[in-house]
């Protein structure tokens, strides 16, 4: 039997190797041009492979599965996102492992639009890729242990990080579940080494702070940031301006859902919701790494390894079980030590960019709610054009799903899930079934 993977992270990658080693050839895809997805992201300028996986493992690099069918039936493009002459392909899956990870949050304050202003991933990817830093001066804000690795990547390229600001209380976070934190033990001894590297840098750590604006003429030159309460309202007298050249927001991350949703898998709170073999709820897929929660690369990689074994019909092994089980406490533990509160609100002014793509402002959504009764996905897209543009929505929907009130994964449903030029949809694929 052939298994196909989607997604070359940790979860893909564990999938491949274990359906491998239980016997099933593999083909895996990833829109990446080397094996790792963000976790584990290589240096492209380096032009070896770090990773080995087992001889029936068929990798297929800078390869997007552009839409899926039931079925499932997928639909692929080969070669630069960005380049002409891409090869297309159609493959009919006898079992599928989705494992296709998460986007990083920006929520939105005056100023976010201005050049100069990153999500952290962006900034750890063209660290960790590119070995690029995002500016000279860099000051990182938001919430959640993600914003350490991303000090350290950006002090890894020469630039100085200005500070780490956390819009939680960590500390009485997780004294709040000190058993979820005892769970993810590997993650809880990294957490430390990144605190030893803040410490060695003398980069400050202020947590119940945030980054309110940014400020510049043609990009940012300053950011405003304040101390805030419990739920991320300002403390009033405690705003200052600091002057930097880049500012990194991430406030955790949000499942890439949009192949998931094209099969047909039911979600649970936001997520692919799976079974204890990771099987979803459509037969021959599974879901396996943060489509089905957050809880880090470790938990990724046991998830994938249940989910590989499982998609090739072999015994599941028990001590990746285990490691799911503890990985899932973690995971609940981390989302209530960092939840995002409603304070975040308060930056938003009327003339605050929602969605950048199509330059959308809070005023315009509100009043697509308000004075022409814009309800649910498709009329506040007609209406009000959020989500409609260049990401479609994959920064802005869940945003705007909060701000109007829609129903929070509605943005996910994105049938064509990566861009594909009209020329290409023009052709008539080269059937290949499996
Ligand atoms: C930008 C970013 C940077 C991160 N950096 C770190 C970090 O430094 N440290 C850390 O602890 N955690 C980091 N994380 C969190 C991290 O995602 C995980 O903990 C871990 O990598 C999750 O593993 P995964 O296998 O579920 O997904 P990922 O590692 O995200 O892998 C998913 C893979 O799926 C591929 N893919 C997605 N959609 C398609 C498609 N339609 N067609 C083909 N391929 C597709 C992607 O190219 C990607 O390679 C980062 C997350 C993001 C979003």
């Amino acid at each position: 039997m052939t298994v196909t993977v989607v997604g070359a992270g940790p979860a893909g990658m564990a999938a491949a190797r274990t359906a491998a080693e239980a016997g099933a050839d593999v083909l895996l895809i990833d829109s990446g041009t080397k094996l790792g997805g963000q976790y584990h992201r290589q240096n492209s300028l380096y032009t070896g492979e770090k990773f080995a996986l087992p001889a029936n493992v068929t990798h297929l690099p800078d390869t997007a599965v552009w839409a899926v069918e039931p079925g499932p039936r997928l639909h692929l493009r080969t070669g630069p996102a960005d380049g002409p002459g891409r090869t297309g392909r159609t493959i009919d899956a006898d079992a599928l492992v989705l494992a296709t990870g998460a986007y990083d949050r920006a929520l939105p304050f005056p100023g976010w639009d201005l050049p100069g202003v990153y999500t952290a991933g962006a900034a750890q990817a063209m660290a960790k890729g590119q070995r690029v830093a995002v500016g000279r001066r860099v000051l990182l804000s938001g919430t959640g242990p993600f914003l350490f690795p991303v000090a350290e990547s950006l002090l890894g390229v020469g630039a100085e990080v200005l500070g780490v600001l956390e819009a939680n209380h960590p500390v009485t976070g997780w004294l709040a579940n000190p058993g979820g934190l005892l769970a993810g033990a590997a993650k809880a001894a990294e957490l430390g080494r990144y605190l030893a590297v803040l410490a060695r840098h003398r980069v400050p750590y202020r947590p119940r702070t945030t980054v309110l604006a940014a400020h510049g003429e043609h990009r940012v030159e300053a950011v405003t940031t304040a101390r805030v309460d419990r739920d991320w309202r300002v403390v009033p007298g405690t705003e200052q301006r600091v002057e930097c050249d880049a500012a990194c927001v991430g406030f955790g991350f949000l499942p890439q859902l949009e192949l998931a949703v094209a099969a047909g898998c039911a979600l649970r709170d936001g997520f692919v919701d799976v079974d204890f073999t990771q099987r979803t709820s459509v037969p021959g897929v599974f879901a396996a790494g943060e489509l089905t929660g957050i809880g880090g690369a470790v938990l990724s990689e046991d998830e994938g390894t249940v989910a590989g074994a499982a998609a090739a019909g072999a015994p599941v092994p028990r001590r990746a079980l285990r490691g799911v089980r503890a990985g899932r406490r973690f995971a609940a533990a981390l989302e209530a030590a960092y939840p995002i509160r409603s304070g975040w609100r308060d930056r938003l002014t009327g003339d605050t960019l929602v969605c950048r793509c199509e330059e959308v402002t809070y005023r315009a959504l509100c009043d697509a709610v308000e004075k022409r009764d814009a309800t649910g996905v498709r009329a506040l897209k007609l209406v009000s054009r959020a989500g409609l543009g260049q990401c479609q929505g994959r920064i802005c929907g869940r945003t705007v799903a909060e701000l109007t009130g829609t129903e929070t994964t509605a943005f996910s449903k994105r049938p064509i899930a990566a861009p594909v030029r009209l020329g290409e949809l023009a052709e008539i694929p080269k059937e290949d079934k499996k």
